[in-house]
Parts: structure tokens; sequence; C-alpha cells
């Protein structure tokens, strides 16, 4: 007879390992506090759900587990997890390597897994949160008055608690003596000390960031910026907002410059310098506001004409050195001083988690036998752009087979 198995978490990963469990022939379990399961991935990828990414490679993930990549990822890789949502009856779309359903509806990701569950006859239990789980005689685990004779623990991170994962799932691995590394916002927007967001919120422009720490560069990253009212928001922002993030944390200075140009190559000064000296001589005629139209967004330009001291009507002939000087340096580095990140309830996902030492290589806990672990729960987490739920369908695929006893 198959194994008897939990799974703690309805969310991407655990109904992967439930999913996957059933078919190497276990009888699974699935407790989910909320009343239904997957709400977090009705949410992912602006509701169309960017599943996968067909650009795989380690240097899309952080944190401790990153060690184990080479020996995880091709177990369940992009390719077989196409074709595990091919099978199911899902039409992909590839755009530049960001996979997304065909429908481009999260919800078809989430009715396919739910059909999964259903098929392979997982018993789902909704409004059921998992309180405690208890070692029997070093054999079996006991959620409930239900004893397993393994438990899948996908909690999920601490990133957007109102869809059911605020971090519970770590006190049920701490109080199983498992260690939890320190847990900030990733993917997340961060918040700016300036007092000129308000006249900026709204402008999506394209824009190169590099991120400094205590005046180092750490990143530099292009891209969609978005300007909010209260700092910084868009891919490239997400992109390094785990470092941002733990630097803050650590109480260190965290600046981003922008530069509105990306289009000049920043190492070639001569070409830039020649834009704006051909453009200062041709509309000489012309008023600030005149003269830099057609440069940047509108909002931006009036923002670094105040940021340079100047005045919309200035005329660009009577404008000092220093002020042009100011004003070219000012499309390509601005400067803001970041002060905190929006938080676990905005962000996409936690970064941190239960640390990969304590873990096998098919995601057993090597302090309690049969407990296995998925997701975000574990210290592993991804850039922004389908790497995410990768890490769910991976790590949720490997720990449902190894727990029914099923090698891949
Ligand atoms: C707005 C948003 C957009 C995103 N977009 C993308 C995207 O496009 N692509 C991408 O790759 N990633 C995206 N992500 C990240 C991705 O959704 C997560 O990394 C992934 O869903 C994590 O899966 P998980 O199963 O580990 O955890 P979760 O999805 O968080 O699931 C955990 C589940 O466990 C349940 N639970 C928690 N504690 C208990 C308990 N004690 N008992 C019972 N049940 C419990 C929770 O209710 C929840 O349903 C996005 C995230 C957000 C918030």
């Amino acid at each position: 007879m198959g194994k008897k198995i939990a799974v703690i978490g309805g969310g991407a990963a655990g109904m992967m390992a439930a999913i996957q469990a059933a078919r190497a022939g276990a009888k699974v379990e699935l407790y989910e506090r909320n009343d239904r399961v997957g709400k977090k991935i009705l949410a992912t990828g602006n509701g169309k759900c960017n599943f996968s990414n067909t650009d795989m490679s380690s240097q899309a993930y952080y944190g401790s587990a990153v060690s184990m990549y080479d020996k995880l990822f091709p177990l369940f890789n992009v390719e077989k997890t196409v074709d595990f949502f091919r099978k199911e009856g899902m039409l992909i779309k590839d755009r530049n390597g960001y996979l997304y359903p065909a429908s481009e509806q999260a919800a078809t990701v989430l009715d396919i897994l739910r059909f999964a569950l259903e098929k392979e006859k997982v018993q789902v239990y909704t409004d059921c949160k998992v309180e405690a789980i208890k070692p029997v005689k070093g054999e079996q685990l006991q959620v409930g008055k239900e004893v397993y004779d393994a438990v899948i623990l996908a909690c999920g991170g601490k990133a957007a608690p109102k869809t059911g994962s605020d971090g519970n799932g770590f006190k049920l691995a701490t109080a199983l003596g498992h260690h939890v590394t320190e847990l900030v916002p990733a993917l997340v927007q961060l918040r700016c000390k300036e007092d000129f967001f308000k006249g900026v919120a709204g402008v999506r422009t394209g824009a190169e960031l590099t991120l400094f720490i205590d005046g180092q560069e750490r990143s530099c990253v292009q891209g969609e910026l978005q300007l909010t009212d209260y700092g910084i928001s868009g891919i490239p922002v997400f992109q390094f907002s785990r470092e941002a993030a733990y630097a803050l944390m650590n109480k260190k200075k965290v600046t981003v410059s922008i530069n509105f140009l990306p289009q000049f190559d920043k190492n070639d000064e001569k070409e830039y310098g020649q834009f704006w000296q051909e453009r200062w001589n041709r509309q000489k005629e012309q008023n600030l506001e005149q003269f830099l139209t057609g440069v940047a967004n509108k909002k931006v330009n009036q923002l670094i004409i105040k940021l340079s001291s100047c005045k919309p009507l200035d005329k660009v002939a009577e404008l000092s050195r220093s002020k042009r000087e100011k004003i070219e340096s000012l499309y390509r580095a601005l400067t803001v001083t970041v002060q905190a990140t929006n938080g676990f309830d905005q962000a996409q996902v936690s970064a941190g988690g239960v640390v990969a030492k304590e873990l096998t290589d098919t995601l057993e806990s090597k302090l309690i036998p049969h407990l296995y672990f998925a997701g975000e729960m574990i210290d592993m987490d991804g850039i922004c752009g389908g790497y995410n739920l990768q890490w769910a369908w991976t790590s949720g695929t490997i720990a449902g087979c190894a727990a029914a006893g099923k090698i891949i």
C-alpha cells in the first residue's frame, strides 16, 4: 500500500507536491488554512501568471539553497514543467522566454492544478490551519489527530500575508528544531527620502538604475522604472530590492542612482557631451522647458529643472555653464536615498527561509525523518520573471516524489 502523506499549504509548491506524491502512489491529504487553495497564484504576473522562464540559471536565484541548484533543477526543469502543464491541457504563451498560460489568466494555472488534485484523488481540507507537527517514535509524523508516513511543509514565506503566507510555517519548522535565516521582503517597491516624488508620481520610463550600499556599487539594472508618490518601483527596482532590504536591516546607507538616458553608452562621455553641446547650440533661442521637451518624460524634465535650481522660462542662452552641467549630470545620475521597503504586505516574495544545510538533496529534513520542505519556505528566492513559481514546481515535485518513495 502507498504511503500516507500530509501536505501543509495549498499554494503552488504544496499543490504540485500533493499531485506528484499521489501520482507516485501515495494517499495524500492537503491542509490549507484559507477557504480555497492557490489564492496567491491568482495574483501572480498581474493576474496572468508568469509561471516559468526558458532562460533558467542559478544566477536567477539567491539564498543558501542555490548551492543545491545543479542537483535539484535538472530533476524538474522548465521543459518538464511545460510538459506537465501541457499534458494537463494548458496551452502556453512564450513572451521572450517568459512563460504564461495562453489564456493569459492566472486562474487557468490554478484550475489546472485543482483538476489534477481531483484526478489524483488528493483529499483537500480547506479552512484548516495546521498548528503543530509531532514526530511519532521517529517513524511517523502527527498532524492534528492523524498520523502520516511523511509530511511536506509548503506554507510559503512571509510575503503577501493576505494570501495566507504570514510566516507561521517557519514557526512549525523551528518548533521541530530547524533554523530560519533572517527574512526580508523582496521583489518590492522602495520608499525614498526625497520630497519631490509626489510631483513625478505616475511616471513610467525606461531607465538604468544603480544600487549603492554604503557608497559601493552593488547592482545595475535597466528596465521600466515607475515613480510613485513615495519612491521607486518597477521590475529593475524589484530585482535589487532584496539586497537593499538586507542592507537597510543592517542599518547601511542605501542609495539608487537613476539614469534617465540609458540609450547613451555610460562609458562614452564624449558622445554624451556632444549630444548636449549640439543641443545647447542648436536650440539656444528657446527657454529651458522648450529646450528639454523631447529629452525625457515631461514630469522628469520638470523635476530636473527644479533640482538644478532653474526655472522653466529661463533662457537657454543665458544659462551658466555650471547649471548646464548640473542638468546634464542629473539626467544621467539622479541619486535618491532609500529609507525603507514597502514591507511584506506589498512584496512578491520573502528572501530567507529554512537553511539549506538542514535539508537533503530530496528536500527531506536532516533533523526530522520523513519531514520535507517545498517552495518559498526554503531559503531560496528568485528574481522577477517566473523564477519563484519555477522553484515552487521544482521543489514541490522533488519533495512530493521523495516523500512517496519515488526516485526521479
Ligand atoms: C502579487 C504577486 C505576484 C507574483 N507574481 C509572480 C510571477 O508572475 N511569477 C513567479 O514566478 N512568482 C510570482 N510571485 C511569487 C510566487 O507567487 C510565490 O513565490 C509562490 O507562489 C510561492 O509558492 P508557495 O507554495 O511556496 O507559497 P504560497 O503560494 O504562499 O502558498 C502557501 C500556502 O500555505 C498556506 N498555509 C500557510 N500556513 C499554513 C498552515 N499553518 N496550515 C495550512 N495552510 C497554511 C497558505 O494559506 C498558502 O495558501 C508573485 C507573488 C505575489 C505576491
